[in-house]
């Protein structure tokens, strides 16, 4: 290597020296070179809109030339610890008060380099003081080479400052400036390498050089380079991960794996000739699809997502079947305990005879179907363990525990997971190893719609398939919003509607996002979130159909399931039978509750969130969801898929103290106003931030998305996918293409295996 250049891994304390590089990594975690030039600006201000430190005004968001005149630091009247710094700018015709507020004397990084005769750039936004203008907390840029007595002219601040000025995202410890600095040093000196993105494709889409791009989003020339820059840096960003992800599909599709073909008047044909419905035209389609993967001698690695009740779990089901038939074992994993136990139930239902392997009137070449929970009996965990292992439950369904090393399978032939949202890629991976030779058929099933940039993102390394009518004769759910604070007598018509269909023989869920009493294991994505500890104890009064902290809104604790279904005993729905589940509960309590609630011998079910994914109760027509802006979009939709499934009308009530107009409030109107979850999901993620998107999926990775955004660049994403596909094709192992290579380890941060292999 060249003196005094530098590479994209080299790390920062060579760079920069310790004190920088330590300053940096205790910030953003950043280690190398490349870490800190993927640090971006997060905006830019420009130097053509200088103002005269003569004409501001209030409000103005101005930027200012001017020359440091005086520091001074001041304790606050009332502060304590705090402080209070002073800058005095001028351009030697007026004075303007720079004010920067501190915690304590040691956290004066933002001033620090602020020193009397400095020239720099001052951005913000004007405010008055005391009748005296000031900029609070402005971003600034200092001219370190400028004379300290040079004049302060636009062609001064045109020959040290570029036209555009980069505001880096910063901390407390690490200002913008000391970003700023630290991006120029490395600047300077940096080669990036090799192009990772292949010549030809640059030029097809008109692409910048990688050296160009980094250049050119930290130290634009104008608004036309810094947008090459950005799209040019997108395209890695996609390209890199779609070029992992095809390489992740191209080396299963290499290796070998048992063929499961349809084995003509098997378990799968009779299960078929019994099905009490009609399949619709999407599950047949779908259907063979999946047996016609089956029976290939590569692993089948498909995505299934589909509209909530839309029928997926047959679909599972009969693809089990198959492989049981072929002579395979089959495995369904389920995020819950309680949705283990329903699939389990379910499928020894439907199978009848046909799972009763052994036993007094099992069918002669019936199966087993064996259950694996945290809860199952030490007896009944043996003997289900025996038969995994001899192969004669053909169908083993469970919880996590089905990752567990003492499980161990005859012969694994198909991995069906339900409701991936719940799993990681790690989970996949872990059941998959548990085949023989680790090349099982793997089926992945979403619980709710997801976005197709975010199943080519996150899912990218499946094929995908997708369900998108409901069954026939499957009625609608109308959903309204009961507004608990702006119109209360609302709620109260709502628990009259409970009732209502309680007295025509059907059933009600009561959704509340707590458990009460302590604090809360149940998982909801936004439900969770939040720390609700510091927050005063709600006293819930139902009785008159209202809420009785309407007046605190927002810092109450949400409602809990102890709390609300107590209420409703003594009040609204008093002499009802009444039921509680939630994550709590003892698994056999919970599986009592779901049976109990199954065969219709509890009228209303008050729960939290576990009865989100998968719980199929057909007589169940009503669902009361409270607090439901705590809820996310895509959940909300989820949970009342668990209504309306049957031939009654389905009707899901929003109740939210959130008032018109609000943010909160939209969400859930926008929930009332559609059934359709592709375009909810795409709410969703508008909502979040992309790295809880991709969060579960790139576990153990840093997120590797900067730039691109899934809905936003849906066809920059299509474009790299299907450019990244051939590439991979035609050199699987990258042989040719080493840069892109190793950029893609570099960028994924993994080694991964799939490249070592090959
Ligand atoms: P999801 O896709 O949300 O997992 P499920 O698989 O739980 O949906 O199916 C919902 C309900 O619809 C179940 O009771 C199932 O038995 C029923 N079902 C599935 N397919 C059909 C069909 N073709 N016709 C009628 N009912 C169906
Ligand atoms: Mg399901």
């Amino acid at each position: 290597m060249l003196p005094g250049v530098t590479t994209l891994r080299e790390p920062l304390t060579r760079a920069l020296g310790p004190r920088t590089a330590k300053l940096l990594e205790s910030a953003f975690d950043m280690a190398t070179v490349s870490d800190l030039l993927r640090h971006y600006p997060r905006r830019y201000y420009t130097r053509g809109e200088l103002t005269d430190l003569s004409s501001l005004r209030e409000g103005d968001h101005v930027t200012v030339l001017a020359r440091i005149d005086h520091v001074s630091l001041h304790p606050m009247a009332h502060g304590g610890p705090n402080k209070r710094g002073e800058v005095i700018i001028t351009d030697d015709r007026a004075k303007l008060m720079l004010t920067f507020f501190f915690r304590s004397t040691r956290s004066l990084f933002s001033i620090r380099q602020l020193k009397p005769g400095l020239v720099g750039m001052f951005a913000g936004t004007v405010s008055s003081f005391r009748g005296r203008l000031q900029l609070i907390h402005p971003e600034y840029e200092l001219l370190p080479g400028a004379p300290p007595n040079a004049d302060l002219t636009p062609e001064l601040a045109a020959e040290f400052a570029a036209e555009l000025i980069p505001v880096y995202p910063a901390s407390a410890k690490a200002s913008s400036w000391v970003i700023s600095k630290s991006i120029k040093t490395v600047l300077d000196t940096v080669d990036v390498g090799e192009d990772p993105l292949p010549a030809d494709l640059r030029e097809r889409y008109g692409l910048y050089g990688r050296a160009e791009a980094i250049r050119a989003i930290h130290r634009p020339l104008d608004w036309a380079d810094r947008k090459r820059a950005v799209d040019r840096l997108k395209w890695d960003e996609a390209f890199l991960l779609q070029a992992a992800l095809a390489q992740r599909r191209m080396a299963a599709a290499a290796l070998p794996a048992m063929p499961r073909p349809h084995v003509d008047g098997g378990i799968a044909d009779e299960f078929d000739a019994q099905l009490p419905f009609t399949l619709t035209e999407g599950q047949v389609a779908v259907g063979e699809t999946i047996a016609t993967d089956l029976a290939c001698a590569y692993p089948m690695h498909r995505l299934l997502q589909g509209e909530v009740g839309s029928g997926k779990t047959v679909i599972a089901i009969r693809a089990m079947l198959q492989v049981v038939d072929a002579g395979g074992q089959a495995a369904l994993l389920a995020p819950t305990e309680v949705l283990a136990q329903q699939h389990y139930r379910s499928v020894t239902a439907m199978l009848g005879p046909l799972a009763q392997r052994g036993q007094l009137g099992g069918a002669e070449h019936a199966t087993g179907v064996a259950l694996l929970t945290g809860s199952v009996s030490a007896g009944a965990r043996r003997s289900a363990l025996s038969d995994v292992f001899t192969g004669d439950a053909g169908i083993v369904i469970g919880t996590h525990a089905l990752l567990e090393d003492r499980v161990q399978f005859g012969d694994l032939g198909l991995v069906v997971i339900d409701e991936q949202h719940r799993f990681g890629v790690e989970q996949r991976d872990a059941l998959r190893a548990k085949a023989a030779d680790n090349r099982p058929h793997v089926l992945v099933m979403t619980a709710t719609p997801i976005p197709r940039t975010v199943a080519m993102t996150v899912y990218g390394d499946l094929e995908t398939s997708t369900l998108t009518e409901l069954p026939a004769g499957r009625s609608a759910i109308a959903t309204h919003v009961v507004p608990a604070a702006d119109k209360p007598h609302f709620l109260e018509r709502a628990w009259a509607r409970v009732r209502e269909e309680v007295e025509r023989g059907r059933q009600a869920y009561v959704v509340c996002p707590r458990i009460g009493d302590g604090p809360d294991p149940d998982e909801s994505e936004y439900a969770g979130q939040d720390d609700f500890s510091d927050m005063e104890p709600t006293t819930v009064d139902l009785s008159h159909g209202v809420p009785r902290s309407v007046t605190n809104v927002g810092r109450r604790q949400p409602l809990s399931v102890l709390d609300v279904a107590a209420t409703l005993d003594a009040g609204p729905l008093s002499g009802l039978r009444l039921g509680i589940l939630h994550g709590r509960l003892h698994p056999e309590e919970k599986d009592r509750v779901m049976r109990a609630f199954a065969a219709a011998e509890i009228d209303v079910l008050v729960a939290t969130t576990v009865i989100e994914v998968g719980v199929d109760v057909p007589n169940a027509t009503v669902m009361v969801i409270m607090d439901a802006e705590r809820f996310g979009v895509s959940q909300l939709h989820q949970l009342r898929g668990r209504v309306g499934r049957g031939r009654a009308p389905g009707l899901c009530l929003l109740v939210s103290e959130a008032l018109p107009d609000t943010p909160a409030r939209e969400r859930l109107d926008a929930v009332a106003a559609t059934l359709d979850g592709f375009q909810l999901s795409r709410l969703d993620l508008e909502q979040r931030r992309e790295g809880d998107v991709l969060g579960a999926a790139q576990a153990g990775r840093r997120s590797s998305l900067r730039l691109l955004q899934l809905l936003k660049d849906e066809d920059l994403i299509g474009q790299a996918r299907g450019e990244a596909t051939e590439v991979i094709a035609a050199d699987p192992d990258l042989a040719r293409h080493p840069a892109l290579r190793e950029a893609i380890e570099e960028l994924l941060g993994v080694q991964a295996e799939y490249l070592d292999k090959t």
